[in-house]
């Protein structure tokens, strides 16, 4: 049942982070406009069991106006609501209150700030910190995302007993962590790789949603165009094992993906995301419907 929206409300952000699995930068294209953000919040009032709606990015505070006036109507639709932001804007604890205050009128839920060494490597403290601290100030509900270099763990015994290596840090194996993290990480059979570990891609309970109409089931992974087809339908007519890429990610997970769509790849990955990501990439071509934008996959 889906019960949760995530706005991508512009893949632009301040950043260009090595893990962004988005492929977020300053002069990425692709941002909602108002017209387009009651759209969707109409198909998710007519959905029914939509309960949270998020607005993430890219960056949304680059589009602050935009992305507050997409919060009061969401809340004013019902549902309760967050923001995922790299808090850049938070240069002293009067500004990071500034940018916060009016979601206290508004009732936010959710105000969640990334906060590690990939957003802020040198700062102490970080914006993050400030805008945090302000959000407590303020009395609204925030946490921090913190995702660091990936690292080999050992230790984890059932892990080992497995053979798998087991990665820490929190990076996903998509987007740009693809081109820039996996370098020096141990690497698995491609044959071992035969689930999808992340995602429910039968039943989501969330999607992403973003300015060109796709609707994500993991990054670059759509259900459909929503400028198409109305949300609401295209959700109510999902079927996960007709869907040409999760149908087989569901049976066999990247490797059943491999060995169905018979495209020449690597002998072995870091992991499921990792090998599931390039597979998608090479197959790009084929389903532009269903594997998009192009710009999450590092091209034009
Ligand atoms: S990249 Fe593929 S394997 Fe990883 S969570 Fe997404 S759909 Fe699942």
């Amino acid at each position: 049942m889906l019960t949760g929206i995530h706005f991508l409300l512009t893949y632009s952000c301040n950043f260009e982070c090595d893990h962004c699995f988005v492929y977020s930068r300053p002069r990425a294209e692709g941002t909602f406009t108002l017209e387009q953000i009651r759209r969707v919040l109409d198909e998710s009032v007519n959905m029914g069991t939509v309960e949270w709606v998020y607005f993430e990015g890219g960056e949304p505070f680059l589009f602050y106006p935009l992305m507050v006036e997409g919060l009061r109507i969401a809340g004013d639709s019902g549902f309760k609501t967050g923001v995922v932001s790299n808090a850049y804007w938070a240069l002293s604890d009067e500004d990071a209150e500034l940018w916060l205050q009016p979601f206290c009128g508004l009732q936010v839920s959710d105000v969640s700030v990334s906060d590690d060494s990939f957003h802020y490597p040198d700062e102490k403290p970080t914006p993050a910190k400030r805008a945090v601290a302000a959000a407590k100030r303020l009395g609204l509900p925030v946490g921090s995302i913190c995702i660091e270099e990936p690292t080999v763990e050992m230790g984890a015994d059932e892990q080992q007993e497995k053979g798998a290596p087991v990665i820490g840090g929190g990076a996903k194996f998509r987007g740009r962590a693809v081109e820039k993290l996996v370098e020096g990480l141990p690497r698995r059979r491609w044959e071992e790789l035969t689930e999808c570990p992340y995602e429910d891609l039968r039943n989501p309970g969330r999607v992403h949603v973003d300015p060109y109409g796709h609707v994500h089931l993991c990054q670059g992974l759509s259900m459909g165009n929503m400028w198409e087809t109305p949300l609401s339908e295209l959700v109510s007519n999902y079927d996960a094992d007709s869907h040409p890429i999760c149908g087989p990610l569901l049976r066999g997970g990247p490797a059943l993906l491999a060995r169905e769509y018979h495209v020449e790849h690597d002998d072995e990955y870091v992991d499921e995301c990792h090998f599931c990501y390039l597979f998608r990439l090479a197959l790009i071509d084929r389903f532009p419907q269903f594997l998009a934008p192009r710009q999450i996959y590092g091209l034009e």
